[in-house]
């Protein structure tokens, strides 16, 4: 494409799991991005690949300033995502969900670009509604440990459809269920991450509670495909759209999933449920198949292989992606 016409898109948090891939795909798509991180939980070598690309940039900088820059598309993905990091900073994560996206949406109000909003299924909280469909008001503690990022996501949606009512602007805004992939970070303490360390390992697998909890695991293509769908989709498509997998497994039985492909020697052992651990969680996607034609494809042992892959690249480099920043303390 003649560079003159290419669309300029702006992916904030570009350089954590998620944005990593989007970019790539962005790029592969031809557009040109911007990417602006400050790296709290994203990391270079996610993006390294990319640096040499002509229509690939990185701004450091932390969104809960003001950003001015030219942009058609921002797509707002800059939070730490997991309970483990954003509990190490509580201000700064409602900070970046809340004055982040203020920011983001003064930048699209002024340039009349169209935004979307990397939301959340915690806006669920621990559903009292199974599975979750999005006219769900959610069951949310205001004043708990993941408070800051729930009722911090929660405030963004705000956000975000008041600009739509209040200056026109276009939004869209996704509820992102769990996803996993290569890139995650291995010590976010999230469910996949652990377990496959810990089999890879040959380490205890540790099943927070009796592990019948359930989760909807979404691999990260299928995901960025929804995200770009929705971007794309006509005016009039603002969400809430869930996307995630709806295939719904035990956390129990993922490790048994992961033992399998791994041919590990690990055993299970429990450990006390953190507290406000949602009981079950599976998105309702009707809507996401319904407006942006989308469902997953990619089933859950498919995509644990891919990732198992990744993290066995990890381990045998001898360093493991973003142990700097003190997170190797996690997994010790
Ligand atoms: P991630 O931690 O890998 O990526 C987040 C990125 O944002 C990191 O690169 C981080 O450095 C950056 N960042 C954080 N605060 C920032 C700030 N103030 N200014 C600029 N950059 C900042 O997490 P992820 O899993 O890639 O998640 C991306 C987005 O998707 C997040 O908004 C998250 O809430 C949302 N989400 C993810 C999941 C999931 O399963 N991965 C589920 C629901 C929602
Ligand atoms: N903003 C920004 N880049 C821009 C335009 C605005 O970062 O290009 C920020 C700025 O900090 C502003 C916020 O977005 O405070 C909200 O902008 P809006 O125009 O909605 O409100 P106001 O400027 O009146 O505060
Ligand atoms: N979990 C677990 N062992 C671990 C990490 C997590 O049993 O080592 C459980 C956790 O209690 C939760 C589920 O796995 O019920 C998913 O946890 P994660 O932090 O990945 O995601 P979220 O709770 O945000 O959905």
């Amino acid at each position: 494409m003649d560079h003159l016409l290419k669309q300029t898109v702006l992916v904030t948090g570009g350089a954590g799991f998620l944005g990593s891939h989007l970019c790539e795909r962005l790029l592969e798509l031809d557009y040109e991005v911007m990417c602006v991180d400050n790296f709290f939980t994203g990391n270079k070598q996610n993006i390294v690949h990319l640096l040499d690309h002509p229509f690939f940039e990185v701004v450091r900088h932390d969104i809960t300033f003001p950003l001015y820059a030219e942009v058609d598309q921002i797509y707002n993905l800059a939070c730490p995502a997991s309970p483990v990091h954003y509990r190490r900073d509580p201000v700064q994560t409602t900070k970046t969900t809340v004055h982040g996206a203020i920011n983001m949406l003064g930048l699209a109000k002024r340039l009349k670009a169209r935004i979307l909003q990397a939301s959340t299924s915690e806006v669920y909280g621990d559903p009292e509604v199974h599975p979750q469909t999005e006219d769900y008001w959610g069951n949310v503690n205001p004043i708990g440990e993941r408070s800051c990022y729930d009722e911090g996501k929660r405030c963004a949606e705000t956000l975000f459809f008041d600009y739509y009512r209040q200056h026109a602007l276009q939004i869209k805004v996704i509820r992102i269920f769990n996803t996993y992939g290569p890139r995650m970070h291995p010590y976010d303490g999230r469910v996949v991450s652990n377990f496959i360390l810990q089999a890879l390992q040959n380490r205890p697998i540790t099943l927070y509670g009796d592990g019948s909890q359930t989760r909807s695991f979404c691999y990260v293509s299928d995901l960025i495909e929804g995200m770009i769908r929705m971007m794309e989709s006509p005016d009039e498509i603002t969400g809430p759209v869930n996307l995630g997998n709806p295939g719904e497994f035990t956390v129990r039985e993922l490790a048994e999933m992961i033992l399998d492909i791994t041919a590990s020697r690990s055993e299970l052992v429990h450990e006390p449920l953190p507290s406000d651990d949602p009981v079950r969680r599976k998105p309702d996607i009707t809507r996401a198949k319904d407006q942006l034609d989308w469902q997953p494809t990619v089933p859950l042992r498919q995509g644990l292989i891919k990732t198992i892959d990744y993290f066995e690249g990890l381990l045998s480099q001898g360093s493991l992606n973003g142990a700097r920043n003190g997170m190797r303390i996690l997994d010790a």
